[in-house]
């Protein structure tokens, strides 16, 4: 098979790349790519050669399935410099995205020309990674050190009309309708006739001048805290620092050796782990068959903090929407916070007047439940309470259209036990946004034993549509995310009450990579809640009886320190900014002489290796029980919905880059110590066995 089909007419080779979806560079398309440069080269019919693209895009990226293995030749490096070092000029024909290996396959042609609405960038620091083909030494000598640092540390693209203004590309196709590989061949003939083919680059292939050193250094400071624990970004701004005073092929030398390193990095791989694990997510059996329906109309039941988030995150992405709350009060309220929220994506530019208007005017909002009644879609957000779910799921049901898929927000309820209370428990489904939800990513959906694959697949659409990422969990209590939030909690408890302090375990959490360390977050979640919810479990008798049990949350609380909204809690609070209290390190002592645990220094090493273990124990046992389908879409949880550290690819990720053997000897001697609440999970003992997680049974 041909990736590559090459043509000619009047003087102008075109080689055409055919590689859907994104005419990646992958092995086929470089072969086509070299055999088409060199028969260019060699014959003499050939004036110039045109490289364009098939499908919806130009080349939107290097195979990253290649990355961190041997490449097989030709290599890009081998393609770009025999663009370099052809003496057929030759024209890249850009439309749709040109990123990446696309975009510096491109930058390595003499001209580009561009459908004005394609885009270029340079992702790859997104992945842990660096432009790899000469992508620094391009910007850096097109576009001066502040665009080339801009595009390569954000990854994110520019338009093609943008690029144009600095230089990078050279002439734009306004009229879509225009057949850009003719325009490319008409640009290369207006060339040749002028005698301006050939391009003169020797004063741009030397060093940069006038450069001042310190908008490297300023740059890096201004960054600091968006690139903490990343090794990416600094590694580009030290390769475009340095470059200046170097010749392109030198600079290109000292790329290369950059983006090899980035290529083997912690970073790299947990980025990219990440970034197949996404993927993977999106596949659940018996979705593959199933058409989902088209959604257009959703209707939010309860216009709280999730209910407010929800609405606007389906208004942005085009679906009209209306709140339905109990009172008016509660709508209006949520009526001003989303045209805040929408207000402050506009002054921030992350969103166009134009865009925001739109998706706000898609909003509507009522309080009588009937408004429902042609909604597709139904997504509950009210208290977090069985009785009242129930009621209002009877009442959806029977205002609802039939086919309207019901589905619920809820944090911890069994999905069956409110979809056995409608007469159409298959079409009902557990949706768990995460807050705010108009900004998190992650959605953890709850397929209940009745929930059919037709809602399923529909529910996969949906996420996809409102640009989340959906992870299917089983109906468990606590589904993925809250159960091994619980686990490491519980362990964080034992250690405030074995020597640590909160502020100590938030610290080390932090330094770890979490933005925010636990007991801040619970402060700032509020401790009431979970509070109720120990109260109900302690009446239930649900909590196992080898459990050890800390009392230490409910002193806090006894004590009407219900976190930042008392302005106390773990800590004590001034505003937002919590400082460490003496008091609350004198209830630890006290709570620890109580329960006749001997407090002992506890090193930070040794929190991070519990709180690790405990995470990855819990993990195990939930892909045990198969409340998670794979390993992965634990990893997918935790950084989107959780705050773990996206470079270091999750807990299940973290475990295998620790040694799973290692881990599984560390949970057993837990076990040994600290008794059942250890025991380790069947998964994690196959691991150690096998060095991978096993794969989930459909
Ligand atoms: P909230 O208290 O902010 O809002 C609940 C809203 O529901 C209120 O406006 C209330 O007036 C309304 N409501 C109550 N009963 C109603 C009824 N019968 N009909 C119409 N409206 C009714 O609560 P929240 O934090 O938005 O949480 C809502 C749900 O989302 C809960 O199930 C919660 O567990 C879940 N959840 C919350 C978070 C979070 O971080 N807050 C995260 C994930 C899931």
């Amino acid at each position: 098979m041909s990736y590559v089909s090459y043509s000619k007419s009047n003087g102008i080779a075109v080689a055409t790349i055919d590689n859907p979806p994104i005419n990646a560079l992958s092995i086929g398309v470089r072969r086509g790519l070299m055999d088409a440069i060199e028969r260019a080269q060699s014959e003499d019919d050939v004036e110039a050669l045109v490289i364009a693209c098939a499908g919806r895009t130009f080349v939107a990226g290097a195979d990253i399935s290649e990355f961190g293995k041997p490449y097989e030749e030709p290599s890009l490096y081998k393609i770009l410099d025999a663009l370099g070092t052809s003496s057929k000029p030759s024209i890249a024909a850009i439309h749709g995205m040109a990123l990446g290996g696309g975009l510096e396959l491109a930058l390595s042609c003499t001209w580009r020309i561009a459908q004005s609405q394609a885009q270029i960038g340079q992702p790859e620091v997104k992945l842990g990674l660096m432009p790899g083909g000469y992508g620094t030494q391009w910007w850096l000598r097109l576009a001066g050190p502040q665009v080339a640092l801009d595009v390569s540390t954000s990854g994110n693209p520019v338009s093609a009309e943008q690029a144009h203004e600095w230089g990078v590309i050279d002439y734009l196709v306004s009229d879509p309708a225009v057949d850009l590989v003719s325009a490319a061949t008409d640009f290369a003939q207006d060339l040749i006739r002028k005698g301006a083919l050939a391009r003169d680059l020797s004063a741009i292939k030397g060093p940069v001048n006038n450069v001042d050193p310190a908008v490297f250094e300023v740059y890096r400071q201004k960054n600091q805290k968006k690139w903490r624990g990343l090794v990416a970004p600094q590694k580009i701004v030290d390769v475009l620092a340095t470059s200046c005073a170097l010749t392109f092929d030198e600079g290109c030398a000292l790329e290369k050796k950059a983006f090899q390193e980035c290529e083997h990095s912690p970073e790299s791989m947990s980025l990219r782990h990440l970034f197949f694990a996404e993927r993977e997510a999106g596949k659940v059996p018996g979705t593959d068959k199933a058409t989902p329906l088209d959604i257009k109309s959703v209707a939010v039941i309860g216009a709280g903090t999730m209910g407010q988030g929800i609405a606007q995150a389906c208004a942005s992405a085009g679906m009209s929407v209306v709140i339905v709350d109990r009172t008016y009060e509660a709508l209006e309220r949520a009526i001003v916070a989303i045209q805040g929220n929408y207000g402050t994506s506009v002054a921030r530019g992350s969103m166009a007047r134009a865009k925001a208007d739109r998706a706000f005017n898609l909003i509507s909002i009522s309080s009588d439940l009937v408004a429902v009644s042609k909604c597709d879609l139904i997504v509950e957000a009210v208290f977090e309470d069985l009785g009242v779910k129930q009621s209002v799921f009877r009442d959806l049901d029977a205002v609802a259209k039939p086919h309207a898929i019901l589905a619920t927000n809820t944090s911890t309820l069994d999905i069956d036990l409110i979809a056995n209370v409608t007469r159409r428990a298959q079409r009902v489904v557990g949706m768990h946004f995460f807050s705010p939800a108009h900004v998190m990513k992650l959605v953890e959906v709850i397929k209940g034993s009745q929930t059919s694959d037709e809602v399923s697949a529909t529910i996969l659409k949906v996420t996809k549509a409102l640009r989340k990422i959906a992870v299917f969990a089983g109906n468990e209590e606590g589904f993925i995310g809250n159960r091994i939030l619980g686990a490491y909690g519980r362990e964080a408890d034992y250690l405030l009450e074995e020597g640590a302090t909160p502020w100590q375990i938030d610290r080390v959490l932090n330094q770890f990579g979490f933005p925010m360390g636990l007991f801040a977050m619970r402060d700032m979640a509020g401790l009431d809640v979970i509070w109720r919810i120990r109260q109900e479990r302690e009446q239930k008798g649900t909590r196992p009886a080898y459990e050890r049990y800390s009392v230490l949350a409910d002193r806090i609380c006894e004590q009407g320190r219900f976190g930042q909204k008392t302005g106390s809690g773990y800590y004590r609070y001034e505003g937002r900014t919590a400082t460490p209290c003496p008091e609350i390190k004198a209830l630890i002592v006290q709570v620890s002489a109580d329960a006749g645990i001997e407090r002992r220094e506890i090193s930070d090493e040794a929190i991070v290796q519990r709180i690790m273990c405990a995470m990855v124990n819990e993990g195990a046992r939930i892909i045990d029980s198969r409340t998670a389908q794979r390993a992965g879409d634990i990893d997918i949880v935790y950084t989107n919905g959780y705050g773990f550290p996206s470079y270091r690819g999750g807990p299940m990720f973290w475990a295998q880059q620790t040694g799973l053997q290692k881990v599984y000897k560390m949970v057993q001697e837990y076990h040994m110590l600290y008794g059942d609440t250890w025991r380790p999970a069947q998964s994690l003992a196959e691991a150690a066995r096998t060095n991978q997680w096993p794969a989930c049974q459909a």
